[in-house]
């Protein structure tokens, strides 16, 4: 009973439909997985577990690509939270641009085919079942349309009870089915993951300069965990002041986060010349005069 309402919760929620979706929210977080500079010269074509298939923009690029093949896999791995992808295909963007537009697999969601093979009409549906789906059609005052969504209804309702006998399960966090033999699917598993280096993050950034066995007080967390909030955040205030922050907060934080010293252990000349060593070079002028002024006032 409780399922199907899951089930029938998303709409008509088809089977393995959001675990695919998921695998491929890769896609939009290219850039931070392998970073500025590969997402500029390379796509994702496809993924399906376990392979991948990128696309680069030259010869060049693929070589680039083929030399850093362990880093990526490591790289997507690790934004899946788990060994999904084992093997890389790789091609010329040119190449993959006439399969993009001629088979757009990336978009295709492939679920499992059991219509073909399985008799329906040997999975008999309880009274309950029925019942949660007439209520639910008798809404729609169009005939036709009310048997077509009840057949579409039911059908995918004994897809369901067929998978769940066949080995899949339902993710305890977000009720998809799946075949992993795991609590959660993989999106559950990035998003758990995530939150728990958020909460971690919010605890570092309210003492900017703790360590790993102070940090443990607060929140139980493993050392790889509290290395990536730390680094993540390190990144982020790197990356103001890269880009031409004078924001006293920005730049104390940076060298808090690097240095685990309080506040009071630094000096603001401490503080400024820490951070123009991370300073970009190809700042605007305007940038670089606001800079010297800084610099003036301080020395
Ligand atoms: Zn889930």
């Amino acid at each position: 009973m409780e399922s199907l309402n899951m089930c029938l919760a998303g709409g008509l929620d088809e089977l393995g439909i959001l675990e695919k979706f998921k695998l491929n929210t890769l896609i939009h977080h290219w850039r931070d997985v392998v970073g500025p500079i590969y997402a500029g010269h390379t796509r994702i074509i496809d993924i399906k577990p376990p392979k991948i298939v990128l696309s680069a923009d030259n010869s060049q690029w693929m070589q680039e690509v083929k030399m850093n093949q362990k880093r990526i896999l490591k790289a997507i791995n690790d934004y899946y939270q788990g060994e999904i992808i084992t093997e890389m295909g790789l091609m010329m963007h040119r190449q993959s641009f006439v399969k993009e537009s001629s088979s757009p697999e990336i978009y295709h969601i492939e679920m499992p085919d059991i219509e073909g093979y399985i008799d329906m009409s040997k999975i008999i549906l309880s009274d309950d079942d029925i019942n949660v789906i007439d209520n639910m059609v008798n809404k729609i005052s169009d005939d036709t349309l009310k048997d077509t969504f009840r057949n579409v209804i039911i059908s995918s309702r004994k897809k369901e009870i067929y998978l769940l006998e066949h080995g899949y399960h339902r993710c305890e966090r977000c009720r998809i089915l799946m075949n992993r033999a795991t609590k959660h699917c993989v999106t559950c598993e990035y998003e758990i993951h995530r939150e728990h280096i958020n909460n971690i993050k919010r605890q570092i950034r309210r003492i900017p300069y703790i360590k790993y066995k102070e940090c443990c007080k607060y929140i139980n967390c493993t050392f790889d965990d509290f290395a990536m909030a730390m680094r993540e955040l390190i990144y982020f205030y790197l990356d103001k002041v890269y880009h031409g922050s004078t924001s006293r907060n920005h730049m104390y934080m940076a060298a808090m986060l690097i240095t685990h010293k309080k506040p009071e252990e630094l000096t603001d000349q401490h503080v400024i010349n820490l951070c123009n060593k991370h300073r970009s070079k190809f700042l605007s002028e305007e940038k670089q005069k606001e800079l010297n002024m800084l610099k003036g006032i301080l020395e």
